[in-house]
């Protein structure tokens, strides 16, 4: 079993494993899951209420950029609705993201959370960028639970290069403050973005265990035609595996997600992540008018059924996996 104390040179050599070392390191990360989060797959909710936003992410396809994508932003009626219609169809948690959208005040943000809790018992995840100490603060004390901030990549003038106007520094202080105001914090990074090495990602993976995250994402970039990195070529699936394995020795009790973006790349690499570190999977509930519109990277949104018969399909999956849900 490999050891879940790691230094920076242990985990370098873990990302370049293959192999049996390989297999090792994904069978070490199931056993410490199996171990802090039983067999239990959480699937959570996700509603994208708005594709509208003021930042001009190299990366990503909603950038205020791009100019060929039609905009569109969920009243706060709607999105209390559709949370209540994913909770009707079994998710306990429901998460809220959206681009950096100036539209939605804080006192907005906070109707709709305090709404989504007077009529369930979802916990709340909010997702939609940096904000001020005071605003995550009033947030927090509408009652949402948790916050999910993707540091993006560890690396400082990679960062600044990906996000014009922005700094690592403000995004990794808007992380500690979340973890002060008593968020459950969500950080996370892409494996593959131009300019990464694998000592980006020891960094990224020592990062998250730092703050300490209590959730991380880590998916792989996938290119959009809408940006600068068009041409650029996709992150590499088993070296994603890789890293979720070694998030789950450095962070024990994390909540780690298979990502969507793994399960565009390769739906099989997908399904064997939860074998491999991962103990939970996010459903889109967004309205179908709205989903091809959400388009971070390119991806088949095939024949959306109704949110019950998504969710059942989810759990079918699971089952299948070998895996209970919830
Ligand atoms: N605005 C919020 C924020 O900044 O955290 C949330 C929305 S943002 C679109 C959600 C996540 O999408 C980002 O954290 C990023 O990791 C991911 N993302 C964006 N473009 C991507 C791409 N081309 N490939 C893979 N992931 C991407």
């Amino acid at each position: 079993m490999i050891p879940e104390k790691l230094n920076y040179a242990d985990i370098l050599c873990l990302l370049k494993s293959d192999g049996s070392r390989a297999q090792q390191l994904f069978d070490s990360a199931d056993s410490v899951r199996s171990r802090t989060k039983g067999n239990t797959v959480n699937v959570r909710a996700i509603i994208e209420f708005s594709n509208r936003c003021r930042r001009n992410c190299a990366y990503c396809g909603l950038n205020c950029g791009n100019t060929s994508l039609p905009r569109y932003a969920m009243e706060p009626e709607e999105i209390i609705e559709t949370a209540v219609e994913g909770y009707g169809a079994g998710y306990k948690t429901v998460v809220l993201q959206s681009g950096e959208d100036p539209y939605y005040t804080v006192d907005m943000l906070c109707h709709i959370v305090k709404s989504i809790k007077e009529k369930t018992e979802m916990a709340i995840t909010l997702s939609c960028g940096e904000m001020s100490e005071e605003d995550f603060a009033l947030i927090r004390k509408s009652g949402c639970d948790r916050y999910l901030l993707k540091h993006e990549t560890s690396d400082a003038d990679l960062y600044s290069r990906l996000h014009p106007g922005y700094s690592l520094t403000d995004r990794i202080e808007c992380l500690r403050t979340l973890k002060r105001l008593g968020f459950e914090t969500g950080g996370g990074f892409m494996i593959g973005l131009p300019g990464q090495s694998l000592d980006t990602i020891v960094n990224d993976l020592l990062l998250i265990a730092s703050i300490p995250c209590d959730m991380a994402g880590i998916g792989p970039f996938i290119p959009h035609p809408e940006t600068e990195l068009r041409s650029a070529s996709p992150g590499d699936v088993f070296l994603t595996r890789k890293a979720v394995a070694i998030a789950r020795l450095l962070l024990p009790d994390a909540n780690l997600p298979a990502t969507t973006s793994l399960a565009v790349r390769d739906k099989e690499e997908r399904n064997k992540i939860f074998s491999g570190g991962a103990n939970v999977i996010m459903k889109k509930i967004t309205p179908p008018r709205y989903r091809e519109l959400y388009e971070i990277y390119p991806a088949n949104h095939g024949r959306i059924k109704s949110v019950a018969e998504e969710r059942e399909e989810i759990n079918r999956l699971l089952t299948s996996l070998g895996r209970e849900y919830d």
